[in-house]
Parts: C-alpha cells; structure tokens; sequence
C-alpha cells in the first residue's frame, strides 16, 4: 500500500499539520500560531475563522513542503484542543460569536448555580464529568443567553454548536457534515457516556435546544471527504478525537490498565478502563476514551496535574534559580537526594485527588545545608510525586495494575525526570520514538479506518520504545519518600483563607 496519513493537529495556541508514511513516521510538520483573546480578566477567547485558516495553511504547506498533493494522501484524521466551543450560522458559516476556549472561566458563576441546586451529582452520574466552567455546556448556555437574536436562531434550527473537531470537519467538507466523535463529545458535559446520547435532562437545564448538536460518530471510521475547492483532489476524513485521547491511541494504549502520561505546562494522565465506566471515588474524569467504528465505545479515567513544567519555568522566570529548562538534569543529579526538602508547586491550588482550591504552594525542610540543586531536585520530584498521587488514585478506582507508564509532552527529553518518575512510581516508564503522540493518534486512527492497520494489535506491534527507564529505588526507600510528599502536601493545603 503507498499513500500518506495527515494529522490535523488544532492546538490552544496554535494550529499544526504533521504527515506521516504508513508506517506512522512522520516525514513533514508545519505550525501557525493564532490570536488568543482576552476581553476581561479570566475570559479567553479565539477567532474560529482564524482557527479554520491557519489550520488550512498549515495543511497546503505541509503538501508542499513534502511536494506532494492531496490525491497522495490516504486519509487525514483531526484532533483538537478539547471543551472550546463554536456557534455558527448553518447557511453563511459565520460564527455568531468567537470560540469560548477551555480555560475560560466566564461560566463559573453558572457552575455554582447548578451546584447549589444540587444538579452536578446528576450531571456527574450521566457525563462523567466534574460541574466545572471548563466544559462545553455552560459556554453554549452562556452564548444563548448574551448573544443577542442567537436563542431565537437556534430554537429555529439555523444554528450549529460544535467543538472545535465539528467546526473543522464542517469547513472541510464545506458544511456537508455536522459531526463530533464520542471523545469531543464527551467533554460537552451534555452528553450521557452511559446511554451515548445527548442527554435530555441536561440540555433542559441548560435550556439548549437539540437542534443545535452535531451527530455523535465513532473516532475512526470513513465520515466524509474535504471539498475540492480546499486542498486539490478530496481526501477521506476518517479519523477525530480530542487531543488527550488521540495522544492515548497514538501511545497505542490498548488494554485496559495500560496508561500515558504527557508532561508539558501541566500533566495529563489517563488509563484506559476497557469497555467499563468507572465511576472515580477520588475526583478523576470519566471519560469516553474511543469507538473504533461499530466496535464498544471504550472509557478512561483522566486526571490532570496544574503545575507541572510550569514549575521548571518558575524556577527560571520567577525565581531566576537556572537559566534553562534542560539544566535541571544536572543540578539534580549533583546531589544524592533532595535533602529532605519537598516543593510543593500548589500555584494555583490543588486538583485530584486533594481538589483543594484553597492550598497553596510550599516548601519544606529547608536547612542551612539546602541548596539551589536541591530545591531543583525537589521541583522534579514533585511532578513525579503528583503523577504517582493520580496513578494510586486511578489504580484505586479501577482496581486495575498500572504495568508500565508510557510518556510524551515536552519534559519528557529530561532523562533524570524520566528515571525519577520510574523510582517513584515503581514502575517501568516508556518514551517513544514517536513523541509527537497526539498527531499520530489522529493518524493512526484514520488508518485504521481505511485499511492501512487492520487492527489495533497491527498498530500496537509497531508502536517503537525509544527508552525505557526502570525503577532502581528500593521500595523501602520510595514509600518512605512518598510519605515525605504527602506530609509536605497536608502543610500546603487550606491555606489561602476564605
Ligand atoms: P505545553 O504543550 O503544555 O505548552 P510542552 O509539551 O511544550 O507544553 O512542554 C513544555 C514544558 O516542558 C514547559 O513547562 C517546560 O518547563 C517543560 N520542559 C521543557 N524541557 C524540559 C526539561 N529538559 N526538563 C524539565 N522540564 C522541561
């Protein structure tokens, strides 16, 4: 078979094409950034035509750049920035008002409204998810109740919501198809991950009309093709799914326990839970994790950590303590041990398992002998300590042995963070060859849904470990360690007084 994958990559901050040959290497990338908004403090915003634009850019200079054109290309799949949501006009294709992005937090007086009527237990029961401004629903209500003349439209079926894999597909294939995957869909906080449908109730709280929702597909299977006009020659549209998911298929997670974990600003973990829905007892996500076309749907649960990198670049721009990310390999490996200091980087406070707003960060055990390596040492722990607390807490909810942990996200190139993160977890953690692992997925999805793979056991044979670093820590050690953490946790909490 000869042909090409593309990967629409739509990011937060920017827009990305990565090709890849049918053997998942990826040949040719292209990125465009794009403007962030923020209209008052807290709000972000995005322009879904900028979005659509440099999306497309991005795609006709990766053609390019490989020189070759779209009738080469076997198939594209789309993954994309997660939550962020689109109301447009399904005659003109205009948007009635600009992308409200995930991290928005316009809603969060409308999440405590449906909080003290007591409706996030149901919300939780059905979507999985947390009553939190994050999510789609509460930014589509927001837009029906303060755009002026848009409740009207919708209720008369004129309108469109999508997330941002919706808005794609439809500029695509020139709004011949309003779809979402069930992944996109399951971050709406509107869609029932056990009946896998729209859910009635919620959309009757939230007063949104039905007629506004794009049809729920599987995330791998033929939907379409891009309209001439676009690119040249029509390509299959074959594969979506929400960047975390994609990620996880690209990490070829495939079997229940099996778990990635992307280090970049923050963390994002996930284990696959199999055709099961687990309900989480420590404030994790439960999550659609893919359908591969008529097949089950299979779940994740999904925790996140706040801070993660972010402390490394704290550590520069804030505290001036290293000039680069890169140098903390070696500052940490120029002491034994961390000294006894824990740095717990509560910035913003506490999420899973604490889901504590009110902690915030700290340092302890500091001595005359504490040194500007150990605090280095002890910021990398404490990413390796936050991923341990969401992995015991998963492996708590689903009763399911983790194996080995595989990785991606730009902290990732930090091999000391790596063996760190293996230590301290007690288990082998893995880093492909291939760390562009979200790209891949919505290749790798598409793939396989026009015959390039026949299976997921096809793909998962192919999937390549560029290093494996295994725990050398005692166990004795690491449980005596990881009690320092959650003492060091327990003084970081409730801090900020109400
Ligand atoms: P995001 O997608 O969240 O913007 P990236 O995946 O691009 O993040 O990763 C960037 C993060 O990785 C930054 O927070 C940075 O501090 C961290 N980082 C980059 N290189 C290293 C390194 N060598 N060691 C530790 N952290 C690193």
């Amino acid at each position: 078979m000869t042909g090409y994958l593309l990967a629409l990559d739509q990011g937060t901050t920017s827009s990305r094409a990565i090709l890849f040959d049918l053997a998942g290497a990826p040949l040719a990338s292209a990125q465009q950034e794009f403007t962030q908004h923020y209209p008052q403090p807290g709000w972000v915003e995005h322009d879904p035509l900028e979005i659509w634009q440099t999306q497309r850019d991005v795609v006709q200079t990766v053609l390019h750049q490989a020189g070759i054109g779209s009738a080469d290309v076997t198939a594209l799949g789309v993954t994309n920035q997660r939550e962020t949501t689109i109301l447009w006009d399904r005659a003109s294709g205009e948007p009635v008002y600009n992308a409200i992005v995930w991290q928005c937090r316009r809603t969060a007086p409308l999440c405590d409204r449906i909080k003290a009527d007591g409706f996030d237990t149901a919300i939780r029961a059905k979507t999985g998810l947390v009553t939190d401004a994050y999510f789609s629903g509460t930014k589509v209500a927001w837009i029906l109740d303060n755009v002026p003349g848009v409740r009207e439209r919708a209720e008369r079926g004129e309108l469109a919501f999508g997330t941002v894999d919706s808005w794609l597909v439809w500029k695509l294939t020139g709004g011949k198809l309003h779809i979402t995957d069930v992944t996109n869909a399951s971050r709406t906080l509107l869609y029932n991950i056990h009946t896998r449908d729209w859910d009635d109730d919620i959309l009757a709280y939230l007063k949104i009309p039905r007629a506004l929702l794009p049809d729920v597909r599987p995330s791998s299977e033929v939907y379409g093709e891009t309209v001439p006009y676009i690119f040249g020659a029509p390509i299959p549209i074959a594969g979506i799914a929400g960047d975390q998911q994609a990620a996880t298929f690209g990490q070829a997670c495939y079997t229940p326990g099996q778990s990635k974990n992307t280090y970049g600003t923050g963390c994002f973990l996930l284990m696959n839970t199999g055709e099961q829905a687990i309900a989480s007892q420590g404030g994790l996500l439960t999550t659609a994790l893919w359908q591969i076309g008529s097949g089950p749907l299979h779940y994740a649960l999904e925790g996140s950590v706040f801070i993660a990198g972010a402390a490394i670049q704290w550590l520069r721009d804030g505290l001036g303590l290293i000039k680069s990310a890169s140098e903390t390999a070696d500052l940490a490996i120029s002491v034994p041990d961390s000294g006894g200091v824990y740095l717990v980087p509560a910035f913003v406070g506490l999420g899973a398992p604490y889901w504590d707003a009110y902690a915030r960060g700290t340092i302890v055990g500091l001595t005359r002998g504490t040194t500007r390596a150990h605090i280095v040492r002890a910021t990398l722990e404490s990413i390796c300590f936050q991923s341990r607390d969401l992995v015991d807490t998963m492996q708590a909810d689903s009763g399911l042995g983790l194996g080995v942990l595989r990785v991606d996200g730009g902290a990732v190139v930090n091999d000391v963070l790596m063996q760190m993160q293996a230590d301290l977890l007690g288990a082998p953690v893995q880093r492909p060859q291939v760390t562009e692992t979200t790209a891949l997925g919505a290749a790798l999805l598409a793939g396989l849904a026009t015959g390039v793979w026949q299976s997921l056991d096809d793909i998962a044979r192919q999937w390549q470990v560029n290093r494996e670093f295994v725990p050398h820590m005692s166990a004795d050690q690491r449980e005596t360690l990881y009690a320092g953490w959650k003492r060091a946790v327990a003084r970081a909490r409730d801090w900020i007084e109400n």
